[in-house]
């Protein structure tokens, strides 16, 4: 129940919030991953994996090109706002994000760690140079390498992908699930490592945790509470018991 929840989120003193795929659906951003997901087994070895760019960095940009304006045109859902207000008011200390989407900042939350990246900036790999991805796309014609304006080195959206390490914001994210109390984790299988291994750290530090999360996930025994069903009418469900408006 959304009581229980609102009655663990206002005894904590530091409450991280970890979000994935499943928080972002309601805003029609499809899961990327998964059996339902945007690219198939197959696909991953092309489009989101760091072999793939390098081999093929027009026909990465040319699948991904396909899904920014989707992306683009994505407004936060209840659930991100439920979660910018709860940081608001201090009742979540640090959000992590696996969603590359930005849709948290959009609503409102100041710094979350995008621990796989967000898709709407980009960076030139050889010297730095930051752009965002829908303008450099916007002028990119098809049969063109991505390259930086500045010293014609290959640009690349800057979301983690297969093959690639997770930059510091996942160690902060470590060290946040460390000294917490409680961990809601919510709209994520919790299948994707290294990020679900900050579930058992949090057990092993002491915190509860809660997962809000539509499917089981292998870390439900674990958890104080689990929540299914519809995440966007829970999380709106939590925001009426802690008199949050919307
Ligand atoms: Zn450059």
């Amino acid at each position: 129940m959304s009581s229980e929840l609102a009655a663990l989120v206002r005894a904590s003193h530091a409450c991280v919030v970890l979000t994935g795929a499943g928080v972002s659906t309601a805003s029609g951003i499809p899961d990327f991953r998964g059996d339902h997901g945007l690219w198939t087994r197959q696909d991953a070895a092309r489009v989101a994996s760091i072999d793939g760019f390098y081999a093929d960095p027009r026909g990465f940009y040319a699948f991904w090109g396909k899904h920014l304006a989707g992306l683009e045109r994505a407004t936060p859902n209840d659930a991100h706002l439920v979660v910018a207000k709860l940081e608001a008011r201090g009742l979540v200390h640090t959000l992590i994000t696996q969603n590359v989407d930005g849709l948290h900042q959009i609503a409102g939350s100041r710094d979350p760690l995008e621990v796989h990246g967000n898709f709407r900036r980009a960076r030139c790999l050889q010297c730095g140079a930051r752009y965002e991805t829908a303008s450099f796309l916007a002028e990119l014609r098809p049969s063109e390498t991505p390259s930086c304006t500045i010293c014609s080195g290959l640009v690349k959206p800057d979301v983690v992908l297969f093959g690639e390490a997770l930059d510091s914001s996942f160690e902060r994210a470590q060290a946040a699930v460390r000294a917490c109390d409680l961990l809601v984790a919510m709209g994520t299988s919790l299948e994707v490592a290294p990020v679900s291994d900050l579930v058992p750290a949090a057990v092993d530090a002491g915190a509860k945790v809660v997962i809000v999360n539509r499917d089981p996930t292998p870390f439900d025994d674990e958890a104080t509470l689990v929540l299914d069903g519809d995440l966007v009418a829970r999380m709106r469900g939590l925001a009426r018991e802690l008199v949050l408006p919307l």
